[in-house]
């Protein structure tokens, strides 16, 4: 059996939906467990509508019927008969309304509430999914994802408890689709043992698809979305990106936790642990390029595979004399980061200070409090990271040399090498980085030297 994730590129208008029912059809003979992100825009819209309740501003229900409305109008042109899916819409539509009037009458929007709220976006796309493969004759069973998918109860950015995912998996999705049923539920979406709703964070179905490939021992996690694989960079910024046909699992996860929102960060973790190849595809080009990230591949070195950038970041510099020759002197200052906790991303230490890189969200004035008497800080605020990504990377010659040639004028305020072997960093300010994106890929991607990058990795080997 396969798991197919369906993003909310994918489910955004009947064209898109037809196209990824004619993908599921395709697939039926590998039995594929369906697993759907809300339809494009309908999370945004979603958290929008909470906000809005939380400052109890008028045009806050509006705000939540608009995905609402837009489903029901996909469902009467996509279905033969709608009606039944309909009214569940209307429902799942009245849930989010009693939500949000209780939201605006406290003025108040917890983590908890807001998960609840938000999680009505992936239900009504297998609603109307499975309705739109039960039109095709398919035997389709659609499920609960909060049947499934057991998480703790950090709401808003929940952590999935695996070894009761693979139980309940077993009992929940293995019996039906042992038995040639396909089974369509909600990606992102989880519950806590006390059955409370939660979100994996943003982004969050690759994750769930990636956890439910694992628990159910899949032979493959196909990613479906708008673009041909994973690309030399993000396509939004550098037009020129294309896709990379194969990437080691760590270029991969590299790639993610550095920006490219094509994977969310924590995908490829349970699906690579389980020896899945995971595949991202484009839904309308099914037969265009993709990218393999198969682990049991064999990985050889390579210049850079891929470019990715995040931003803002902020860059923090401690100083302090008593950095010299001290042990033990940068757990205690990391120490500080943890009981806050703070996230910290890269970090590039010097005789008498650290300078490293925090999400923008940090609680900064509690951070200088708490580093009192062990450094002063200096705050950089809007900066950005950009990273390139390849096997062995460390290993090739000149690659810091050659970026920070093609970044000029543009001077890093900061470059890691070797945290790794496949990744360098360098911090810009937000404001140079798609300047600065478009150089390196300039440098790293341009013909000839793009034509060697994608095909140095030693295909079928095993590792
Ligand atoms: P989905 O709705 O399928 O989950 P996302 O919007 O989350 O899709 O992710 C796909 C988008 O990620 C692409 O449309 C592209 O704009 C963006 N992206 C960023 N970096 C990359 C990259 N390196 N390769 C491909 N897409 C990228
Ligand atoms: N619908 C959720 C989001 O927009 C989850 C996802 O798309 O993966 O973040
Ligand atoms: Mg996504």
């Amino acid at each position: 059996m396969i798991v197919m994730k369906f993003g909310g590129s994918s489910l955004a208008d009947v064209e898109r939906l037809r196209a990824a029912v004619a993908l599921v059809l395709a697939a039926k003979g590998r039995t594929p467990c369906i697993v759907l992100s809300a339809m494009a825009n309908t999370t945004d819209a979603l958290l929008a509508a909470a906000g809005a309740a939380e400052q109890n501003e008028a045009d806050a229900l509006n705000r939540a019927a608009a995905p609402f409305r837009h489903a029901r109008e996909v469902a009467a042109a996509a279905l033969s008969d709608s009606q039944a899916v309909q009214a569940l819409v209307a429902k799942l539509e009245e849930e989010v309304l009693v939500l949000l009037r209780g939201v605006a009458l406290l003025r108040e929007l917890t983590a908890r509430t807001s998960d609840a709220i938000v999680a009505h976006g992936e239900r009504v796309a297998t609603a109307l999914f499975t309705a739109m493969l039960q039109d095709h004759g398919l035997d389709v069973t659609e499920l609960d994802a909060r049947e499934v998918v057991r998480t703790d109860d950090r709401f808003g950015r929940a952590r999935p408890d695996f070894p009761t995912i693979c139980e309940l998996a077993d009992r929940r999705i293995n019996r039906s689709t042992r038995a040639g049923r396909i089974v369509v539920t909600q990606g992102y979406v989880g519950a806590t043992a006390q059955g409370f709703t939660t979100t994996l964070g943003r982004g969050g179905s690759d994750w769930s698809a990636a956890l439910l490939a694992a628990a159910l021992g899949a032979e493959e996690l196909q990613i479906w979305t708008d673009v041909e694989g994973v690309l030399s960079a993000d396509p939004r910024t550098v037009a020129a990106a294309r896709p990379v046909p194969v990437l080691s699992a760590a270029e991969a996860a590299e790639l993610a936790a550095f920006g490219a929102r094509v994977l969310h960060p924590a995908t490829i973790q349970p699906a690579i642990e389980a020896g899945i190849a995971v595949t991202v595809r484009h839904t309308l080009k099914p037969h265009g390029q993709f990218t393999t990230i198969d682990p049991r591949r064999r990985h050889d070195r390579r210049g850079v595979a891929a470019l990715a950038h995040r931003g803002p970041v902020i860059v923090l510099t401690m100083t302090s004399t008593r950095m010299l020759a001290s042990a033990g002197y940068l757990a205690r200052l990391f120490e500080v980061f943890g009981r806050l906790d703070i996230c910290v991303d890269l970090v590039v230490t010097a005789e008498v200070s650290v300078a490293c890189t925090v999400e923008p969200d940090a609680p900064l004035e509690q951070l200088v409090r708490a580093l009192e008497g062990l450094a002063r800080v200096e705050i950089a605020r809007d900066c950005a990271i950009v990273a390139a990504v390849g096997e062995g990377l460390q290993q090739t010659p000149g690659t810091v040399e050659r970026a920070c040639r093609a970044l000029h004028p543009i001077t890093p305020q900061l470059v890691g090498m070797g945290g790794n072997a496949r990744n360098m960093s360098l911090v810009v300010k937000q404001s140079e980085v798609d300047e600065a994106m478009r150089r390196l890929h300039a440098e790293f991607f341009s013909p000839p030297a793009g034509a060697a990058n994608s095909d140095q990795i030693a295909e079928g080997a095993t590792s």
